[in-house]
C-alpha cells in the first residue's frame, strides 16, 4: 500500500456516529455531522447519514458544492461565517449558514431572492470564548432586521465555545443561551428550530449531568473522528479513538548524538535556540540516540499531533518527521502506525501526498 497513508475504518466511525445520536437523543440533542477536517469525504458522509445524522457541517463552501454533486438530499450547514464575496454560492449550495454580520445577511437574503431560493440563517451569540457571534446585547436588534429581510429563514441561535480561547460550555453559559432562545421566541412571537449549544466540547458539560433546557442541537466534528473532546481530549466513553490513523515510512534510521553542533540559528519551522542552549551546543556530544527520519513532514502533518508508543517526536521540517525510538527496531522501508489528534488529522485529511484508503 502507499505511504504515507490515512487508514480510516468506516464501521468504527458508524459505531461513533450511533452512539453519538443515541446518548444525545436521550437529552433530547439533535446532531449536524460536521466533516470539514475531512474535506467532505463522501464515503464517512454516506456512513454518518445511514447512522441516521440529518445534517452536515462543513466551513468551506467549496465542499459543499462538492458533497451536493454526491448526496444532494442532505441538509447542509456552512459553519464558518460566510464572506460578503461568496453570497451567492453559499445560497445556491448550503441550506443554512451560521451569521453574524447584518451587512451579510442583507446580501444573503438579496443573492436568495435573486435565485429564487430559501436560505436558513443560524445566528450566532458570543458567550466569551471571543471568537464569531453577536454579543447577547445587539442580538434583539440583528433579529429584527433577519425577520424583515425577504428569502431568509431563522432556523435558530448558536453559540461556539472551545475553539478560540477553551472557554469550556457550562450550565451558566448554556442557561444564558437558552434564556436567549426564551426571550427571543417571547419578543418577536416566533418559534426556532435549533438552539444550537456549540460542539464536541459541550460533551463533557452533558455527560457530567448538565441540563439542556433549550438547547436542543450539536455540530459535532472531532467527537464524531476521533472519540475524542477537544478541551482536555479525553477520550468519550463508549467512542473508538482509532478510527483514522497514520502510517508513515521509514527513510533513513541512525545512531546519531543527542544534540546539534555548530552555531544555531532560526529554522523554517523554529525559533533560535536561546544563548544558553547555543553554548551548550558548541561541541558535539558523545551521548548518542536513535533518529528516524520519515518521509512525512510539515506540508502533511501537524508534528506535535502525532503519537505512537516507544516514540518521541524530535520536529519535523516540510518533507521530513524526525523522531527517536527506543529500542529503535525501525528500519528503512518500515511502516510506522501514529495516532492523530484534530490538527495533525485535519491537515493529512488536506494533504494530497497522503493516500486515504478504507480498511476494517
Ligand atoms: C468546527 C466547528 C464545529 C465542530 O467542532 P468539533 O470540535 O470538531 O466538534 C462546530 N461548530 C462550528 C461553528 C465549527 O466551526
Amino acid at each position: 500500500m502507499k505511504a504515507p497513508r490515512l487508514e480510516i475504518k468506516l464501521k468504527q466511525l458508524q459505531h461513533n456516529a450511533k452512539e453519538l445520536l443515541e446518548n444525545l437523543a436521550l437529552q433530547g440533542i439533535s446532531i449536524t455531522g460536521v466533516s470539514k477536517a475531512t474535506m467532505a469525504m463522501p464515503e464517512i458522509i454516506n456512513i454518518w447519514v445511514n447512522a441516521g445524522i440529518h445534517s452536515i457541517g462543513e466551513s468551506r463552501i467549496e465542499n459543499i458544492e462538492s458533497l451536493n454533486k454526491v448526496n444532494n438530499r442532505v441538509r447542509t450547514l456552512l459553519t464558518r461565517i460566510p464572506m460578503l464575496s461568496q453570497v451567492d454560492q453559499v445560497v445556491s449550495h448550503a441550506s443554512i449558514s451560521c451569521n453574524s454580520e447584518l451587512t451579510v445577511l442583507t446580501a444573503l437574503a438579496a443573492a436568495a431572492a435573486k435565485q429564487n431560493l430559501r436560505h436558513g440563517v443560524l445566528l450566532m451569540v458570543e458567550l466569551g470564548d471571543l471568537r464569531e457571534g453577536i454579543l447577547p446585547e445587539d442580538l434583539n436588534e440583528v433579529i429584527k432586521q433577519v425577520l424583515i429581510l425577504p428569502n431568509l429563514e431563522l432556523i435558530g441561535i448558536g453559540a461556539n465555545l472551545g475553539c478560540q480561547n477553551g472557554v469550556a460550555p457550562d450550565q451558566k453559559n448554556m442557561n444564558e443561551l437558552s434564556s436567549i432562545m426564551n426571550n427571543i421566541e417571547a419578543d418577536f412571537k416566533i418559534k426556532m428550530e435549533w438552539c444550537s449549544g456549540g460542539n464536541s466540547a459541550n460533551l463533557p458539560w452533558l455527560a457530567a449531568g448538565g441540563k439542556p433546557d433549550r438547547l436542543n442541537h450539536l455540530r459535532i466534528g472531532e467527537a464524531l473522528l476521533l472519540g475524542r473532546e477537544p478541551l482536555t481530549r479525553t477520550k468519550i466513553k463508549g467512542l473508538y479513538t482509532d478510527a483514522i490513523t497514520l502510517v508513515a515510512e521509514v527513510i533513513e534510521t541512525k545512531l546519531k548524538p543527542t544534540t546539534p553542533w555548530g552555531m544555531q540559528y532560526q529554522t523554517s519551522f523554529s525559533d533560535a535556540p536561546s544563548e544558553q542552549n547555543k553554548e551548550s551546543n558548541a561541541k558535539q556530544n558523545k551521548i548518542y540516540e536513535s533518529r528516524i527520519l520519515f518521509a512525512i513532514g510539515e506540508q502533511d502533518i501537524d508534528p506535535s499531533g502525532l503519537k505512537a508508543d516507544g516514540i518521541e517526536i524530535k520536529g519535523a521540517s516540510s518533507d521530513y518527521l524526525v523522531v527517536s525510538s527506543s529500542p529503535n527496531t525501525l528500519n528503512v522501508g518500515y511502516e510506522q502506525r501514529f495516532s492523530l489528534n484534530y490538527s495533525a488529522l485535519l491537515r493529512a485529511m488536506t494533504s494530497p501526498y497522503i493516500a486515504k484508503c478504507f480498511v476494517s
